[in-house]
């Protein structure tokens, strides 16, 4: 029994290590054009000072539980994925597709070599201002400016949103209290532009090319194809509810135990949350609400990079 994973991010990894701890003896294999996992969640840690951003990578050849294969994949033909790296296919008896979203715009904060340049450019900037205007930007500005609120608190940090989907509208909102007692200040105009102040263009995330031709089901994340899942950034775009990785974990859980069963017993059974149980949008925001607003932001996100580094990477490493 052999499991293709595309993409070994948040969602990519998290189903690795459930779906593992369930079904040891599967063979994984997760293919991935970086020779690193990167833990994107992480990254305002980094800027906060609380980790180094070397940190936030890992190498996949350290995670021997699972294959390795260095590749970027560019189509799905039923149980195989066609990668780059000439006319090779990788085969499985399952695939799960994660390759995330797609990035569309500059300031390069979702990786880890792109946020170490970004924070060299704070360093040397009095004011840091963050300029939303996409529908669905990339998650994680909030807590990068309230990071750097926190650890340089003689520079102005501004977020100013112009332009957001109404779920976002939502998480701002609720985070507006922290911001506001740490000193970030939020607008709804654009900065005005003055010298030695730096402009973060928030980017905006998008559907993956190769899942543009994917349909999902809400409740299993099967596509059409059969025994090819697609979860992550692009599924929940696609389910219209907001990319951001508490979605994805929540996501990569479900599927990971229901595959595991299926792999043991021959039953396919999704976990009855909230929000599968009774299409209830509304519900599922909300809990997805509250994941992302309780406590205060920094500080609980060291919470789960411990938790990454000693729940999901270790055991992946066979320690
Ligand atoms: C700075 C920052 C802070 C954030 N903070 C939070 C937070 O506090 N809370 C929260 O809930 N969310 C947060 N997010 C959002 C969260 O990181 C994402 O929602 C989550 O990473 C999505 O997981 P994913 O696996 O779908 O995608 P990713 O984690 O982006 O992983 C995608 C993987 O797929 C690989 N890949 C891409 N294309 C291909 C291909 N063609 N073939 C094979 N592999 C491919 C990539 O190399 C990558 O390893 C933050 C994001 C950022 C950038």
């Amino acid at each position: 029994m052999r499991v293709v994973v595309v993409g070994g991010g948040v969602a990519g990894l998290y189903f690795a290590s459930e779906f593992l701890k369930f079904a040891p003896h599967v063979t994984l294999v997760v293919v991935d054009p970086k020779p690193i996992h990167e833990f994107v969640i992480g990254i305002p840690l980094a800027f906060a000072g609380l980790v180094d951003f070397e940190d936030l990578a890992f190498p996949f050849s350290d995670l021997r539980r699972v294959v390795h294969v260095k590749a970027a994949v560019v189509s799905v033909e039923g149980g195989c994925v066609r990668t780059n790296t000439g006319p090779v296919q990788v085969c499985g008896d399952y695939v799960v597709l994660a390759p995330g979203g797609y990035k569309v715009g500059s300031a390069e904060y979702w990786s880890v070599e792109g946020s170490r340049r970004l924070f060299q450019a704070v360093e040397g900037s009095r004011a840091v201002r963050f300029v939303v205007n996409e529908f669905t930007p990339v998650a994680g500005f909030a807590e990068i400016a309230y990071a750097i609120k926190t650890r340089f608190p003689e520079k102005d940090v501004s977020i100013h949103v112009v332009f957001i989907h109404d779920d976002y509208k939502m998480f701002m909102s609720i985070q507006r209290e922290h911001m506001v007692k740490s000193g970030v200040e939020i607008s709804e105009e654009p900065p005005p532009y003055r010298e030695g102040e730096l402009r973060v263009s928030v980017p905006a995330v998008r559907i993956h090319p190769i899942a543009a031709g994917l349909d999902v089901d809400p409740v299993t994340f099967e596509t059409q194809h059969e025994r090819v899942y697609l979860i992550g950034d692009s599924s929940l775009l696609k389910l219209g509810l907001p990319p951001i990785g508490w979605g994805a974990l929540w996501q990569a859980s479900t599927l990971a135990r229901a595959l595991a069963q299926e792999v043991s017993t021959g039953v396919f059974e999704v976990e009855a949350t909230d929000w599968v149980v009774a299409g209830d949008r509304e519900r599922f925001l909300k809990w997805l609400t509250y994941r992302m607003t309780t406590g205060t932001p920094v500080v609980h996100l060291k919470g789960l990079f411990d938790l990454w580094r000693a729940s999901v990477l270790r055991p992946l490493s066979g320690e």
